[in-house]
């Protein structure tokens, strides 16, 4: 994928004291081919490379002293630029209801994102209402009740004999009446953008007048979502895009064009069928993510809200200083373990991505269990200071632990390479980064 191309590409700059023009130029060609290949619209990537470019080769980078991680860093800030910069949050009306109008493709995931959207606003004490405004599609009606039930939310309907304009007028006047806070409208879509949806969503769109039009978008799509975006974009005044589907097997390049094609900010992600799968889009996450630093924040923002804050905030400043032990990872496995499936986990910790996609390390729950056995086989002095953990200290716990000596090492290195990679990436996030100041 998209990020273990750019992340070959940078761990060849990353050693480097010294950068020429050359692997400059060699590393921007890598990186137009990955975006290129990750189905980035083909004008986004070329101003993307012109953007880099100019400010790589600068004397400033040349001249300091890691001017592998300075180039990672501009790739970041550009990447996060284009993503649109900072995140961009929901528009709360002055006077509730807060309306929302998600539209979109057939199959792109309105009504499910509906669903999640009103899970979240009920989480943060709202008192959301969902609309049932697609009277096309059969049992879509059923759908969102079935949602509803699920997360308590009351389902606004009228049936399939009314007309979506009605209903969304008659919605917004029943969450008025009923003292919501946000009205969400979910509406039909169709197979392919067509004039008919389109006046009919611009009918809705005027009689109800809304906070938020939110074009829901599959990101397995890649280039055609980015199309329709652009289309939407032109026929309704769009205020937020929701990426759907991230969790797939998606190349990423709708995550990078959107924003850069249409203007439109993404408001939110969608990671999974599950109805707490919405994330707010972060695009310096995301960015950092795609360069396979890891997510920490997400990680650590997600940690905080299910377990233990006060650990989780030690976690972060450990994580921060580099001083994490292999106490500290048995107690984030442990953690971890009860944030969700571990295929998902492992992709926002630095260092592990990599770990997952080595074919002879399979990371799953059982996995889990033998490097916990590992860990837990070695003297306090060596979860402290791995360092010490010698040859024969290593067939000790090998033998302890029930596993073999190869695993012991394997863990070993991967550690350390995970405290390199956390160092590197506190150096280039903590106030203590100044050496990028030249840029
Ligand atoms: P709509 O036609 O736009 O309303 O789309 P739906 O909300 O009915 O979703 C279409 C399908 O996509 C359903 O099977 C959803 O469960 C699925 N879906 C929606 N969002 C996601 C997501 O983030 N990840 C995955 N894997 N599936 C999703
Ligand atoms: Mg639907």
């Amino acid at each position: 994928g998209l990020s273990s191309r750019l992340q070959n590409v940078f761990s060849k700059l990353r050693g480097k004291g010294k950068v020429s023009e050359d692997d400059v130029s060699e590393a921007m060609r890598e990186v137009r081919l990955a975006l290129l290949e990750a189905d980035v619209n083909f004008k986004v990537v070329k101003d993307f490379i012109a953007k880099v470019k100019e400010k790589a080769v600068g004397k400033e980078v040349m001249d300091s002293f890691t001017p592998g991680m300075v180039i990672i860093d501009i790739v970041n800030k550009e990447l996060t630029d284009l993503m649109g910069g900072s995140q961009s949050k929901l528009a709360r009306a002055t006077k509730p209801p807060t309306v929302i109008m998600m539209v979109g493709l057939q199959g792109a995931g309105k009504t499910t994102t509906s669903g999640k959207l009103a899970k979240m606003l009920q989480k943060q004490n709202h008192r959301p209402l969902l609309v049932a405004g697609d009277i096309y599609r059969p049992a879509a009606i059923k759908q969102l009740q079935v949602l509803g039930e699920q997360i308590k939310v009351p389902v606004f309907s009228l049936g399939d004999q009314t007309s979506p304009v009605e209903i969304a007028k008659a919605g917004l006047q029943h969450g008025k009446d009923n003292g919501h806070d946000y009205v969400i409208i979910d509406t039909a879509g169709r197979l392919h953008v067509d004039e008919e949806l389109m006046e009919e969503l611009r009918q809705i769109h005027s009689h109800v007048n809304p906070d938020e039009v939110l074009l829901v978008v599959d990101s397995m799509t890649g280039q055609d979502a980015v199309n329709v975006a652009d289309h939407f974009n032109k026929q309704l005044e769009l205020t937020g895009v929701v990426l759907t589907k991230l969790d797939g097997d998606t190349r990423g390049g709708a995550a990078l064009s959107v924003k850069a094609v249409t203007g439109c900010p993404i408001k939110f992600a969608t990671l999974g069928e599950k109805l707490d799968a919405l994330e707010p889009f972060h695009p310096e996450r995301m960015a950092s993510r795609i360069l396979g630093m890891g997510d920490m924040l997400s990680l650590i923002e997600k940690a905080q809200s299910n377990i233990d804050t006060e650990k989780a905030k030690e976690m972060e400043r450990k994580m921060r200083n580099a001083e994490f032990t292999f106490d500290d990872f048995l107690e984030q496995m442990d953690q971890v373990k009860k944030l969700g499936p571990i295929d998902q986990i492992l992709d926002m910790l630095p260092g592990m991505g990599k770990m997952k996609q080595m074919k002879d390390i399979k990371v799953d729950d059982k996995q889990m269990g033998r490097i916990e056995a590992i860990v837990q086989s070695m003297t306090t002095d060596e979860k402290q200071s791995p360092e010490i953990i010698n040859h024969n200290r290593r067939k000790r716990i090998a033998l302890g632990s029930g596993t073999s000596l190869a695993e012991v090492n394997r863990l070993i290195k991967q550690f350390d390479e995970m405290r390199r990679m956390m160092k590197q990436f506190s150096d280039m996030m903590g106030p203590k980064g100044g050496k990028n100041k030249a840029m």
